[in-house]
């Protein structure tokens, strides 16, 4: 039987924190989205990345507390693009600290069970879509900050474009067995590294900038 999940959530907490994550206001996020009602997998709390259908991946819990740490969302009036709804527990933690946002999955089931799931809980400050997220979304640009759950071959091109400047692009590149975690911020004469988190293995990114769709379903 699983632990009352609130323990459960406490104890992970913790352990992003013995981990190196610093910022408490990332930690605090988690408490406001119960990781449970996103997989129903006992190992909800565990510090590992699970099954969600189609062949995807709820990303490990310190991974999405990292990458929303590298973000700096710093400002509550921030506009966030983000490429890979999947459960939606990324998203939740995102709307947490922003004014809105844009959410793109390209896997249709995914996508609508997310945007139910996240309605449900109360979260209005998120607009979904069903698409390929790689061209972006370019009616809402710019984006304060973008951030890709997907490994991509490459930096899209369009998500680049769509980045406002003094904005922060968190994104995986590299091939399909891992990636670096790359950190950007767009500067008046275009994209430049800020910052290399390490090495991360994602799922691929699928699309007219990512992988070619044979790779995975
Ligand atoms: N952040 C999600 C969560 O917490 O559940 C996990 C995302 S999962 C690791 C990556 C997601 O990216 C998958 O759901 C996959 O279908 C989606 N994806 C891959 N290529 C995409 C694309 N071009 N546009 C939108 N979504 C894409």
């Amino acid at each position: 039987m699983m632990i009352d999940p609130k323990i459960a959530c406490e104890r992970l907490i913790d352990k992003l924190r013995e981990d190196g994550i610093t910022d408490e206001r990332v930690l605090d996020t988690f408490r406001k989205a119960p990781r449970h009602r996103f997989v129903t997998d006992p190992r909800a709390y565990d510090n590992i990345a699970l099954a969600i259908g189609s062949g995807q991946t709820i990303s490990q819990p310190y991974i999405v507390a990292l990458m929303t740490q590298l973000l700096e969302l710093n400002e509550k009036d921030l506009k966030i693009l983000e490429i890979g709804t999947g459960s939606g527990f990324q998203t939740a933690i995102l709307a947490q600290f922003s004014r809105r946002v844009y959410s793109i999955e390209r896997h249709r089931e995914l996508g609508d069970k997310a945007r139910l799931l996240l309605r449900e809980m109360g979260y209005e400050n998120i607009v979904f879509k069903i698409g390929d997220g790689t061209c972006g979304w370019p009616q809402w640009s710019p984006f304060d900050r973008i951030i890709v759950t997907a490994g991509a071959p490459v930096t899209p091109e369009s998500l680049a474009d769509q980045l406002a400047v003094g904005g922060i692009m968190v994104i995986p590149v590299g091939d399909s067995s891992v990636q670096d975690l790359m950190v950007y911020e767009k500067k008046e004469d275009g994209l430049k590294i800020k910052y290399m988190a390490g090495k991360v293995v994602f799922v691929p990114l699928i699309g007219q900038q990512g992988w070619n769709e044979c790779l995975n379903g």
